[in-house]
């Protein structure tokens, strides 16, 4: 700050009320106070007058302002790929824990606690996707890829066999065709077969020495299981290209199949998706990365490894591609992950999977709407056949639950991808299907006003991406 009180600019007219006039600092003697002094008299004072609401106008506000929102504790939320399952307290509890949160530039010899978690973690993770080694440091599914896309050139690369094509089925969510085209890779696309699932033949048909990976989701984002997947994995490893496990929809699988015995190489684990921990929302995540002992030497370092005299250790494994985050990841919500896992175990696991599965059947087959492909998992896409799925879905608004995802993916006319995931019970499915049923047969005029009941009408979705407006502003009625 300038000593000079004329060379101050802030304009403190915008900040304070004219007559509650508070000298800066830049305008005092107190820039020359050193530091531990305590502040003068001139600069302290008994009263600020600030805004005081009362306390019943504050709580009523806040109340209100969250009963606007909705989400997963409020009512289903079967947003098709996303696995909006229900997040249990208890891992919140456990994150929480004093010892768990510790600065992640202490010694490995003073956190022996929470390495001995990570690497359970580690292990745990391996065990269900039949993987190796797992990596627990990118922040995201979408991050899990690259990471994942990245080691798999570098060991083409060891190999010095670099290779310039990914094979990936359109069906595929966006993130594969970025992920791909970030790590430098031409994207070869594939249109599903008539069943919906991988064209086998044009899979055969575009594997080279060129090719570098497959990108693969199975069951795939219309929950169907792709069978051809080990004939997939010797297509691709014929020509010396890897298998890439998406791991999105693994909560179908769940202690039943691996993708490790399906011949997968690599896979990202969401652990949003399966594992419970919150769907950030732009906070904090994590998509540890899964890899056969053949990609291990590549992961991202620090990685943690067990010691000979019974303890933990980070190491920078040999061929590392790097950092793809601080430290170790995202740990406290790593930690949810775990402490949701270990509560489960192998009974809790397999149960999940199951669960999931038969909700999604039951739902399917409560709702009017057409279901064009089976038999599917744990999501299903319904058609909203010559109706716009969007109408469809704000109509289901108005009957207090949260629409599936429409228009996706794209192979699907109209689709409305629906996953209730395991957490409903058969109550809140009924409650579901009864909100598709009642949009479906709602009028086209009907459609035109919906939704009336939710806290915002429909919004314009574009404007809002293209002119964010992320503070309240108080708008003038000609806008
Ligand atoms: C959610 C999803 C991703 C991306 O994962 P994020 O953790 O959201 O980045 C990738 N593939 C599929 C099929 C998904 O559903």
């Amino acid at each position: 700050m300038s000593d000079d009180p004329e060379g101050y600019t802030f304009d403190q007219a915008r900040w304070s009320n004219d007559d509650e006039y508070v000298p800066l600092l830049s305008e005092t003697s107190a820039h020359t106070a050193e530091p531990g002094d305590a502040l003068p008299d001139d600069l302290t004072r008994d009263s600020l007058a600030l805004p005081a609401p009362a306390e019943p106008t504050l709580v009523r506000h806040y109340t209100r302002l969250s009963e606007l929102n909705y989400g997963v504790d409020s009512g289903p939320y079967p947003l098709g790929s996303c696995t909006m399952k229900f997040n249990p307290s208890f891992t919140e509890d456990v994150a929480a824990l004093p010892d768990a949160a510790v600065h992640p530039d202490r010694p490995d010899k003073t956190v022996q606690g929470v390495l001995e978690l990570q690497h359970r973690l580690q292990d745990y993770l391996g065990r269900i996707g039949g993987m190796d080694a797992v990596t627990l440091q990118p922040p995201a599914g979408a991050a899990g890829e690259f990471t994942g896309i990245e080691v798999t050139k570098a060991y083409h690369r060891a190999n010095t066999d670099e290779r310039t094509e990914v094979i990936i089925p359109s069906s595929a969510h966006g993130t594969n065709f970025a992920t791909a085209a970030m790590a430098g890779y031409d994207v070869v696309e594939l249109p599903p077969a008539e069943d919906g699932r991988l064209d086998i033949d044009a899979l055969a048909a575009a594997v080279s020495e060129e090719t570098a990976a497959l990108m693969l989701t199975n069951p795939n984002t219309v929950g169907l299981f792709e069978r051809d997947v080990t004939r997939a994995a010797e297509l691709v490893h014929d020509v010396g290209g890897l298998l890439y496990y998406d791991g999105a929809n693994l909560n179908a699988l769940l202690g039943r199949a691996r993708p490790g015995d399906m011949g997968f190489d690599v896979m990202h684990y969401n652990v949003h998706k399966t594992f419970a921990t919150p769907h950030g929302g732009g906070g904090p995540g994590a998509g540890p990365v899964g890899v056969v002992s053949d990609l291990a030497p590549f992961l991202p370092t620090p990685h943690v490894r067990d010691t000979d005299d019974g303890g933990y250790e980070t190491y920078a494994p040999l061929q590392s591609i790097g950092k793809v985050h601080g430290y170790a990841g995202n740990w406290l919500v790593l930690l949810k992950a775990y402490a949701y896992v270990a509560r489960l175990g192998d009974e809790g696991l397999l149960d999940t999977s199951a669960t999931a599965v038969l909700n999604a059947n039951y739902l399917a087959d409560r709702i009017d709407l057409e279901v064009p492909y089976g038999p599917f998992h744990h999501e299903f896409a319904a058609t909203a056949g010559d109706r716009d799925a969007a109408d469809i879905a704000k109509a289901m608004l108005d009957h207090g639950v949260h629409p599936p995802t429409t228009k996706w993916p794209e192979f699907v006319n109209e689709a409305m991808l629906t996953e209730p995931t395991e957490a409903e019970t058969k109550r809140d499915l009924d409650t579901l299907a009864a909100a598709f049923n009642a949009a479906a047969a709602a009028s086209d005029e009907d459609l035109d006003r919906v939704p009336e009941r939710t806290a915002a009408r429909r919004i314009d979705q574009v404007r809002a991406a293209r002119e964010p407006r992320l503070s309240w502003q108080a708008l003038s009625d000609a806008e």
